[in-house]
């Protein structure tokens, strides 16, 4: 074996730590009960109107939803009923998010991989990947672009499990993001919270990262379903290790990290399943930690080049129960937020939008190296998979606005602390809303002002108006800072915040 083989080999084998699996077992046993969901999926039972009114009513009082009421929902195939679940789904959205729809890019740092994921265009076997990884100035590029000349305030940074993407290389990439300052039109541009999806990391790790200051941890269990993940998941890979990445967000509190995102791709098993696997996971980080989970991600598998386990899946998910995966998904955990991203097309998005969706990405180019080199970075030899949506901010923007939808770009909450127990809280009572809708017009006046175009600003500027006037009339003893704070951020002040 080489050096270089062995090197890996040990780097392989010191991931797992399997002391920080067995303390969450129960009796040796995870949290997602297989046969329990299998049976509460598969019943056949006809759910009646009084019981989906019972569960609707619950969700509209933003409780989140027990297991079989999951399920109930689930089997619902009669289309009033679907319709009646959808137009609640967005009450439930309003009553908790409002109008507001916040926005965020992917920034991928490199496609380096150890392991070998079946539906993934990164993973170790595809021969046919360029492999790239971004080193601190090439980040600093694509950020001055991103918060330069885009507009972004939010990324999600996005790594593969490999040495050379190690906690330090995350460590200096985060810190190198946040320094950044791009003068813009107006004022200035910065990237004010990092996100992270990356392979599940140890207590002492996740420590370390908390520390950066990021904003939500993101790890996607990908299936719930155990003989499916062992079977997508090559043996012998960190990534075919179930409950490693189960714990990840267990993990992740005990480092005091409050704010983590789970998710489930699409397609890999039956989306039933994936739903209930999602709602149980919330639960138990609920009943553990008081705090169930700040987003859901519901990516559906989309073709990746050489990759042709995606064409032969037999758990694909058509349009329409997409549709009804992401309605029973909002009315399940009333208070989460919830992303849709770049994969779907634009016409799934803004569908997506009247079902309760909170977050989409935009502008996005998953290329390692992209957005500031779009000629060879967006190949598809160096992206993950292939995009549905390929729309500018702007255009995103001003569909929304036409939409009525107000497009947030606040990062206040985890700056002042508002995270994990806390923001939960205040989103069920409906104050963070209130905050959230000050700070959606001060962010939203930055980015006009900083980078729309002339037809966009006539689109946007009665949103504002409206929103200023019905905070005058829902909070009248905040109005005068918050006027103040508007007339600063009209002057090209920046960040400034509630
Ligand atoms: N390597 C890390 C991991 O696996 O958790 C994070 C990066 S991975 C690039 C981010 C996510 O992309 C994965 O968790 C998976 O859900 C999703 N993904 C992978 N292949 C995909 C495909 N072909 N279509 C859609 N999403 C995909
Ligand atoms: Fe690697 Fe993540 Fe892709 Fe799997 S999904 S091959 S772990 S980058």
């Amino acid at each position: 074996m080489s050096l270089i083989m062995k090197n890996l080999a040990d780097w392989k084998k010191s991931r797992i730590k399997p002391e920080e699996i067995d303390k969450y077992l129960n009796k040796g046993r995870s949290f997602i009960d297989q046969e329990k969901i299998l049976s509460l999926i598969s019943q056949k039972k006809k759910v009646s109107r009084l019981r989906i009114n019972e569960i609707l009513a619950k969700s509209l009082s933003i409780q989140t939803l027990e297991l079989d009421e999951v399920a109930d929902l689930l089997s619902i195939d009669d289309p009033e009923v679907l319709s009646r679940m959808q137009e609640v789904a967005l009450t439930v959205k309003k009553k908790v998010y409002d109008n507001r729809i916040v926005t965020f890019a992917p920034l991928y740092l490199g496609n380096f991989c150890v392991n070998d994921c079946l539906y993934c265009g990164f993973r170790s076997s595809n021969d046919k990947a360029i492999r790239k990884v971004l080193d601190m100035q090439e980040i600093e590029k694509e950020t001055r672009y991103l918060c330069g000349q885009i507009g972004h305030k939010r990324l999600i940074v996005v790594y593969g499990e490999h040495p050379y993407n190690d906690l330090n290389y995350m460590i200096e990439t985060i810190r190198t993001i946040y320094n950044i300052k791009e003068k813009t039109r107006k004022g200035f541009g910065q990237i004010r919270r990092v996100n992270v999806n990356a392979a599940p990391l140890s207590i002492e790790e996740l420590k370390q990262l908390r520390k950066v200051g990021i904003g939500t941890y993101q790890v996607f269990q990908e299936t719930y379903h155990r003989p499916t993940y062992a079977r997508v998941h090559p043996a012998g890979t960190i990534k075919s290790d179930y409950l490693w990445r189960l714990y990840s967000m267990h993990r992740a509190f005990e480092a005091g990290i409050d704010d983590v995102g789970l998710g489930a791709l699409f397609g890999l098993y039956d989306y039933k399943y994936e739903v209930m696997g999602l709602a149980a996971h919330n639960r138990e980080l609920e009943n553990k930690f008081g705090v169930g989970a700040h987003t859901i991600s519901f990516p559906r598998l989309e073709p990746a080049l050489n990759t042709p386990f995606i064409q032969q899946s037999r758990h694909k998910v058509n349009d329409d129960d997409f549709i009804k995966l992401m309605t029973v998904i909002r009315l399940s955990v009333p208070h989460t937020g919830m992303i849709i991203t770049c994969r779907e097309t634009p016409q799934m998005k803004k569908k997506s939008l009247s079902l309760g969706i909170t977050q989409t990405d935009a502008s996005t180019k998953i290329g390692v190296g992209s957005y500031s080199d779009s000629e060879s970075g967006q190949k598809g030899e160096r992206q993950q998979f292939i995009l549905a949506d390929t729309r500018s901010l702007e255009e995103m923007i001003s569909e929304f606005a036409r939409m009525g939808y107000i497009t947030s770009f606040c990062t206040a909450g985890y700056r002042c602390g508002r995270t994990g127990e806390c923001i939960m809280d205040l989103l069920k009572r409906g104050e963070e809303g209130k905050l959230c809708k000050l700070n959606a017009v001060l962010t939203f006046r930055e980015w006009i002002d900083d980078f729309a175009s002339q037809e966009t600003k006539s689109l946007a500027e009665p949103l504002i108006e409206k929103e200023i006037n019905e905070i005058k009339k829902i909070m009248p003893k905040t109005f005068e800072r918050f006027d103040n704070y508007y007339s600063r951020v009209k002057n090209g002040e920046r960040d400034l915040y509630f």
